[in-house]
């Protein structure tokens, strides 16, 4: 059971204290309080754990300081919707806010090669108003005589011109525990100068050691890709093994499934799924149109695919978008042929804008219908 206190409650005040002490009370039920610090206001949610079956609503709601009382249904305990599409949830991250409404561009890099390629690609995004980016260190290839990525021996370059050029949110893959004490130790000799989103692969959407090592700090977000062979089910409850360690900033990325059904597209594009996830957990919704397409073919209306599957994401809501660029994709170590060039930086954001808003009419239009419904029912 979540008890969703109203918002911005203040913990020193009597009703508060009040209502803990009745809840320390309760025999076979332990709490866990949630304080999520959104754009406007703080909420305070508080996780009944235990038999909570012989609590009943009604009461429940009529505690102190108590707004709403969800019941918790068995999947996806801590990041799950529960039917309930008032249910908030969102994480501000070095000042970048994420939640099922908002929507960020993380165009960068697949993997680090050169500084000055960094460089290039952080100026770039900079000059474009970009607060995220892409940055990959630690890339699992499928071939072992492939670049494997320049690790921890980059990180102090890519964290120092992320602060110069402005840049709050980086998402970096790790493969391994270690990647993150390394993550922290460049954070920390370079001054703090950006935030690090721990991207997890769809290689390891069901690493469960490297999740519950994820899922034990809370310093950084985490962006979890849905597994490429595994139903969307196994990838949520991976999404929860991060969540029940106690990392509840999760993002869930969609990045197309393995398949030759999906031919000629690198993976089958599954950005239908957007709204899927939106109702049955509290993530933000990232797409990765890059590893889904694969390619820079483009259609007859002079569009690249990669643009058109984009769209389709942010038209159905997504909240973040991960993109491979680079400022020379002849000379990138990874996956070159899918990236997009600096000189289509601006349209490409002008394109997502452009679904963007067609996403919030169709929401506005539906919200009108909806409540013409209710004031003639
Ligand atoms: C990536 O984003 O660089 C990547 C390797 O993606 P995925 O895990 O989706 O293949
Ligand atoms: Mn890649």
């Amino acid at each position: 059971m979540i008890l969703i206190l109203k918002p911005n409650t203040n913990p020193a005040s009597e009703e508060y204290q009040l209502l803990l002490r009745y809840l320390d009370a309760l025999n076979g039920v332990a709490h866990e309080v949630r304080h999520i610090q959104g754009a406007e206001q703080r909420l305070t949610e508080i996780y009944l754990i235990g038999d909570t079956k012989p609590l009943l609503i009604q009461f429940m709601r009529g505690l102190p300081c108590v707004q709403r009382v969800v019941r918790v249904q068995e999947a996806y305990r801590f990041l799950g919707r529960h039917g309930d599409e008032a249910l908030q949830h969102g994480f501000t991250y070095n000042g970048v806010t994420f939640d099922q409404d908002c929507l960020h561009v993380f165009a960068g890099l697949c993997a680090v090669d050169t500084r000055s390629n960094v460089e290039a690609m952080m100026r770039a995004l900079q000059a474009n108003n970009q607060q995220c980016t892409r940055m990959g260190a630690y890339k699992p290839r499928t071939n072992p005589y492939s670049f494997q990525g320049h690790g921890a021996a980059c990180l102090p370059y890519v964290f120092e011109l992320a602060g110069k050029y402005g840049i709050k949110v980086i998402a970096m893959e790790v493969t391994h525990e270690s990647h993150i004490e390394e993550i922290n130790e460049a954070l920390e000799l370079t001054g703090q100068p950006t935030g690090i989103m721990l991207q997890i692969g769809t290689r390891n959407t069901q690493n469960f050691e490297l999740l519950k090592a994820a899922g034990r700090q809370e310093t950084h977000p985490v962006l979890l890709k849905r597994g490429f062979g595994i139903t969307l089910n196994e990838s949520l409850n991976a999404a929860e093994y991060l969540a029940s360690e106690g990392n509840r900033n999760v993002v869930f990325a969609l990045r197309g499934m393995k398949t030759n059904l999906g031919d000629p597209h690198r993976n089958f594009v599954d950005f239908s799924h957007v709204p899927v996830i939106h109702r049955l957990t509290r993530m933000p919704v990232c797409v990765d149109p890059s590893h889904a397409v694969g390619s820079r073919h483009r259609t007859p209306d002079g569009v690249l695919d990669l643009l058109h599957a984009t769209a389709q994401g942010v038209i159905a809501g997504a909240n973040i978008v991960l993109v491979d660029f680079h400022p020379r994709p002849s000379q990138a170590l990874v996956d070159g042929p899918q990236a997009l060039l600096m000189s289509e930086l601006p349209t490409f954001l002008e394109d997502v804008h452009i679904a963007r808003s067609a996403y919030e009419k169709r929401v506005s239009l539906v919200k009108s219908y909806r409540q013409g419904q209710a004031v003639a029912a």
